[in-house]
């Protein structure tokens, strides 16, 4: 056996042996051995209960623990037997070949600065700005956006076709009460004609499907706990959560003009007229952050805080640059994808009084989730903040809507463009209302591998992370900070989760159930995709 298929047969057999185990059958009250063992015996009982997700995880490991995984590929570079130039030369035709493959992937997924979809969204642009009878004085208003961000179906179902699954999702929010927000210029970025193509992303993040609003709408009458992230355990004074020793968050603002469905505050984020919170309480914990020294940095957060006036805004920052050991304010906003008229010549006022390098800096941390989010308007925004010497940062969270093969790479690729750094990849919670949008862990461990490595440094600087509930961030890529432990048998694989103090500390691990990699794989295929483009994907853990 060559050494590389050796090593993915011990990372098989390693898997192998946590999920053939006492110890994990009992935290997991389930047995894949155990089914295998009567699938053997009485298949005809037996294979009903099985996805064939579970047959395949299982059928999978065993290939790749008998160093049948097929890959790599049996042959080695060509470049390895030779020496100097030619080896040099013939690398090339290797890594040109590579470099066709990623370009070909970049031009399926287009960027909202490709002269077709600006004048596209141009069209749709003109037709909103009729409907709400506003000029184009209006539109760069950022009030105007805020004024008029659209939280019905009406004007939604007048301005661009809505499918049959849409319209009755957006319905049934507006009955339910379950608050949906889309801001004019977020509209005209979708693709008026069909949820295909450039749009597909754009109205995922915001239209709420009718499982979804059925899904909260329960929660909310039953009073059941939607705080999947534990926040409540780590707010130690309202408006405030801290995970981390020296930053916590301080949200002063509960709403967004725009609400993203995969929300993980979904429970706390409010319609516009609602966000509000008491001055007190902003006050209270911003007092409470000057009486413990420990905290360097604060992330002011919500909801989207620059929703909020630049007077508002200034005097937070005011009082938050006073104390003397925050050396960071971090303003973590979407809005520069939802609404980038608000970075006006007040705001860059604020940001310029109390940025200075070597004494206290201030940075912005967005949320673009796709290419085509980046619009002439965004970068002309960030080109504003970037010019206050004001660095930006991304955090993307990683869903079904941005995971196809190269899709984040392309996203990378434009975000560095732009004069944005990605900083996280989330892997999406494991909440049943945005099932829609979950992802296998494996996938973005494969992306990680496989496709953020080939491109250059610079732009793949995102670190792809899980969040454990109340305990924080860990890293996907580090073998000790997780482990597959068990599969279901509707194929789904329990991660335990090592928190990032867990050599420090008896912290509990963390479980997780994820999704099934056959599902997803079958979501692609339904969706037109290769799934053989994503063949290695169940020899990643
Ligand atoms: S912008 Fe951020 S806080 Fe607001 S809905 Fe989206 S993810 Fe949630």
């Amino acid at each position: 056996m060559h050494l590389i298929e050796k090593n993915t047969a011990k990372e098989c057999i390693r898997v192998l042996k946590t999920i053939i185990r006492t110890e994990n059958e009992c935290y997991c009250k389930a047995s894949a051995f155990k089914l295998l063992y009567h699938l053997e015996h009485e298949p005809r009982k037996y294979l009903p209960k099985v996805s064939p997700g579970f047959l395949l995880e299982l059928l999978f490991l065993l290939k790749g623990a008998n160093g049948q995984a097929g890959f790599p590929r049996y042959s080695p570079p060509k470049f390895l037997s030779l020496s100097d130039r030619d080896a040099a030369l013939e690398r090339c035709i290797e890594l040109d070949r590579y470099a066709s493959v990623i370009e070909r992937y970049y031009e399926r997924y287009g960027c909202g600065l490709e002269k077709g979809i600006i004048e596209k969204r141009g069209a749709v642009k003109a037709k909103i700005l009729a409907y709400f009878k506003g000029s184009e004085a209006d539109w760069q208003d950022y009030r105007w956006q805020i004024k008029h961000v659209i939280t019905t179906l009406k004007p939604l179902e007048k301005l661009i076709s809505l499918t049959g699954a849409e319209k009755a999702g957006l319905r049934l929010a507006e009955e339910q009460k379950v608050p949906f927000h889309i801001t004019p210029y977020y509209l005209s970025l979708m693709n008026p004609d069909s949820r295909k193509g450039f749009g597909r992303s754009i109205r995922a993040q915001v239209f709420p499907s009718e499982e979804y609003v059925r899904q909260v709408s329960y929660a909310k009458k039953h009073g059941q706990c939607m705080d999947f992230m534990g926040e409540a355990s780590t707010s130690p004074i309202d408006c405030i959560t801290r995970r981390y020793p020296q930053i916590l968050i301080l949200k002063p603002y509960n709403a967004c003009p725009q609400i993203c469905v995969y929300c993980q505050r979904n429970w706390e984020i409010k319609s516009l007229s609602e966000g509000d919170v008491a001055s007190s309480k902003v006050q209270e914990a911003i007092a409470w952050i000057a009486q413990n020294r420990h905290i360097s940095e604060v992330l002011v957060t919500g909801g989207d805080p620059l929703t909020l006036g630049n007077g508002y805004i200034g005097r937070l920052i005011d009082k938050l640059s006073k104390i003397r050991h925050i050396e960071r304010i971090r303003i973590g906003t979407r809005i520069l994808v939802t609404n980038p008229f608000r970075i006006d010549g007040g705001l860059l006022d604020i940001f310029r009084k109390h940025h200075a390098i070597g004494k206290k800096e201030i940075c912005i941390v967005t949320h673009v989730q796709h290419p085509t989010e980046i619009t002439p308007e965004l970068v002309e925004s960030v080109r504003k903040i970037r010019e206050c010497s004001i660095k930006v940062y991304n955090q993307q969270v990683f869903t079904y809507y941005n995971s196809k093969k190269f899709e984040t790479c392309s996203l990378r690729r434009w975000l560095k463009v732009s004069g944005i750094d990605p900083y996280y990849s989330f892997n999406m919670k494991g909440k049943q209302e945005t099932i829609d949008f979950r992802v296998p862990i494996a996938r973005i461990e494969q992306e990680r591998k496989e496709e953020a490595r080939l491109l250059p440094g610079l732009e793949r600087t995102d670190e792809p992370v899980f969040n454990v509930p109340k305990l924080g961030k860990v890293h996907l890529r580090a073998w000790q900070d997780h482990e597959p432990i068990m599969i279901l048998p509707d194929g789904s694989r329990i991660y335990r989760f090592y928190p990032w103090d867990s050599k420090l500390e008896l912290t509990s691990p963390y479980d997780y159930t994820d999704v099934p990699i056959y599902d997803y794989l079958m979501r692609l295929n339904a969706d037109g995709d290769d799934v053989d483009d994503y063949q290695t994907i169940w020899y990643y853990f």
